[in-house]
């Protein structure tokens, strides 16, 4: 009896054997067996966002004051809010509210969908593309002396956005968090940003202390949760005179950005303004 069961043991130990493998070396791959990637806009099978989707994802680019919400073109920083802020502005493609972009990036920072770094890149790469015809459309209209009257209202688009001389910050993320999430979005998101369009790419900031995730704290507690958060990695030499794009996933109060903004600035970068996919400022 003792070794029927003893052997009935081993066939089942023997049989789940690769199972238990697979678990171990690839958990990953098991749960992708079990709950299959679907395409989080339409149900298709095998994507996590598929180009139908991605396609039909739009561009609506925040056209407001970061700080206070004041309308503009470009999401500068406006005029009041420039004597007490160092980012000159935060450019950003779809607002947070759009349900599917806020499925996206859920799911690429807390469900581990590493892979939508991808078609996310492509959607702020297609923005900035359309920035870049908006502004040759623009030279072209000064040239002709036709719409002086519009193009007064409309300022122009500053060159560090396009220019790929402009380096690169990723938001970094503190290393309990790194840890727990396996990659720092906003450095994947430079990254592909970088492959794309040839920006320079930096690590100059680092945390030196953990703070509490932004998305749990109110408005008012957002600047006192980063303040003192960051640091800078090197020398004010490599920052003088430089322009600089912080990257981070959603620009909500600015708050995050301004806290990196300050330490460029204060070091002696000449220009500063944010990147992000989505704003959730309100309109
Ligand atoms: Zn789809
Ligand atoms: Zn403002």
């Amino acid at each position: 009896m003792m070794t029927q069961q003893a052997s009935k043991n081993e066939i089942f130990r023997l049989r789940f054997a690769p199972l238990k493998m697979t678990v171990k070396r690839n958990a990953r791959l098991l749960l992708d067996l079990i709950f299959p990637i679907e395409c989080l806009g339409c149900g298709q099978e095998g994507v996590w966002f598929c180009p139908n989707c991605l396609s039909n994802l739009p561009l609506l680019p925040a056209r407001h004051c970061p700080f206070c919400g004041q309308k503009n073109h470009w999401g500068q920083t406006c005029q009041a809010c420039c004597q007490s802020r160092a980012l000159a502005g935060a450019i950003a493609f779809i607002p947070y509210a759009n349900p599917v972009i806020q499925k996206l990036i859920q799911a690429w920072k807390y469900q581990g969908a590493k892979n939508l770094t991808q078609p996310l890149s492509i959607f702020v790469s297609q923005g900035l593309d359309a920035m870049t015809l908006k502004l040759r459309e623009q030279s072209r209209a000064l040239e002709s002396g036709l719409s002086q009257i519009r193009l007064a209202t409309w300022p122009a688009l500053p060159t560090l956005i396009l220019s790929s001389q402009t380096t690169l910050v990723p938001v970094p993320l503190a290393p309990k968090r790194l840890r727990s999430r396996g990659f720092n979005q906003a450095e994947e998101l430079a990254l592909a940003l970088q492959a794309k369009r040839g920006y320079n790419l930096d690590g100059l900031i680092k945390r030196t202390r953990h703070s509490a995730a932004q998305a749990t704290l109110s408005g008012s507690d957002r600047l006192t949760n980063v303040k003192q958060v960051f640091a800078l990695t090197t020398d004010a030499a490599s920052i003088v005179n430089k322009n600089f794009l912080i990257i981070d996933d959603v620009i909500t109060t600015g708050s995050t950005c301004e806290a990196i903004a300050r330490l460029l600035k204060g070091s002696g970068a000449a220009s500063v303004w944010a990147l992000a996919i989505a704003f959730g400022h309100p309109l």
